[in-house]
């Protein structure tokens, strides 16, 4: 509420500037520019780096290809072209198979897109050195390097490899500061001078130019301060949930593919759909795990789930579970 604010499409206002001087900072990258969503750092960055026909090499398991209402074609002209990787990570032979012959029936290879962590793979970390690989064969072809770090920080914490070692890596990353980071809104997009110059052209084109920004801003600040290091908290919960889920009959899980803040699971061995299984534990229990796909749960931990939290979730799903198979 106390922020100092001034019109941010001038760069006038003091508090996003610190904001953005401060992910620049943490991803070793010149400079970033603050956006209202993740979805927009995405959208944005694909804007800058690919032309009309231009390939985007991502996972099959990736945020644009699902979940940005086909932001990548409307908003770019870009194609997307999958790839089958393991738990949201693939590797650099994929991306030289995958990088397009120069060919003029052909689209054009222009940018490999890094999704760390890999939600829909899990929560997966990209291992540093998978990075420095995939990231490698990207420049080979001559091809930019995004790395979408909506959960970025996790990845930070669960690996203890620096955000900076990544960003020296790619071209443009971005973090999201309403997730893990328990902001209200925002997120921010980092990269070279020149980069972030051609963002803010599509900031403005996009609607995403603000006046004073600060007000909201001030908490990603706060957010950077406080409450990086204790994204260990919300992998401890996880790896709680994890392990209580694996001891209970009918749920399916492997406990080892936890590495941060995300739990799938699979309940067929319930005999209750996923989407029952959601729904009853929500109107039932007041719990909230969604129902991903018609064969796996995902539940996420963060800064408002605490270890209490996640005893009561597993003695509420022991309780579902067992009432569900008494009618079966
Ligand atoms: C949430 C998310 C986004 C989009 O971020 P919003 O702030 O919800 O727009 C993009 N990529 C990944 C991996 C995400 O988890």
């Amino acid at each position: 509420m106390e922020a100092d604010v001034g019109n941010e499409q001038a760069f006038e206002d003091p508090t996003v500037n610190l904001l953005n001087d401060m992910v620049a900072e943490l991803t070793g990258k010149e400079a970033a520019v603050y956006l209202p969503s993740g979805t927009m750092c995405n959208e944005i960055a694909f804007r800058v780096h690919c032309r009309q026909g231009d390939e985007i090499i991502l996972d099959k398991t990736s945020h644009p290809l699902h979940w940005e209402a086909g932001g990548p074609a409307a908003l770019s002209g870009a194609m997307c072209r999958p790839v089958e990787g393991i738990r949201g990570v693939f590797t650099a032979a994929q991306v030289h198979e995958f990088v397009r012959p120069k060919n003029k029936l052909m689209p054009r290879s222009a940018l490999v897109s890094i999704e760390n962590t890999a939600g829909g793979g899990g929560g997966t970390v990209w291992p540093i050195e998978r990075v420095t690989e995939v990231a490698g064969a990207a420049r080979a072809h001559n091809l930019a390097v995004h790395m979408d770090g909506a959960r970025l920080l996790n990845a930070v914490v669960a690996s203890g490899t620096p955000a900076s070692a990544y960003g020296n890596l790619v071209d443009s990353l971005w973090i999201d500061l309403s997730k893990g980071l328990g902001c209200p809104v925002g997120a921010v997009l980092a990269g070279s001078k020149e980069f972030i110059a051609e963002a803010w052209r599509f900031k403005h084109q996009f609607g995403g130019a603000m006046r004073q920004a600060g007000i909201i801003a001030a908490a990603g600040v706060y957010a950077l301060r406080h409450n990086i290091e204790r994204l260990a908290e919300d992998h401890d919960n996880a790896k709680l949930l994890a392990e209580g889920l694996a001891q209970i009959k009918g749920i399916e899980i492997d406990p080892r593919a936890v590495e941060t803040n995300i739990v799938f699971f699979g309940v067929s061995g319930t005999g209750l759909s996923t989407t029952d299984f959601s729904a009853r534990l929500l109107s039932e229990h007041g719990i909230r795990i969604g129902a991903a796909s018609p064969r796996a749960m995902r539940a996420l931990t963060h800064l408002d789930v605490s270890r209490a939290n996640i005893e009561t979730t597993l003695r509420a799903i022991e309780k579902l579970t067992a009432q569900a198979s008494q009618l079966a």
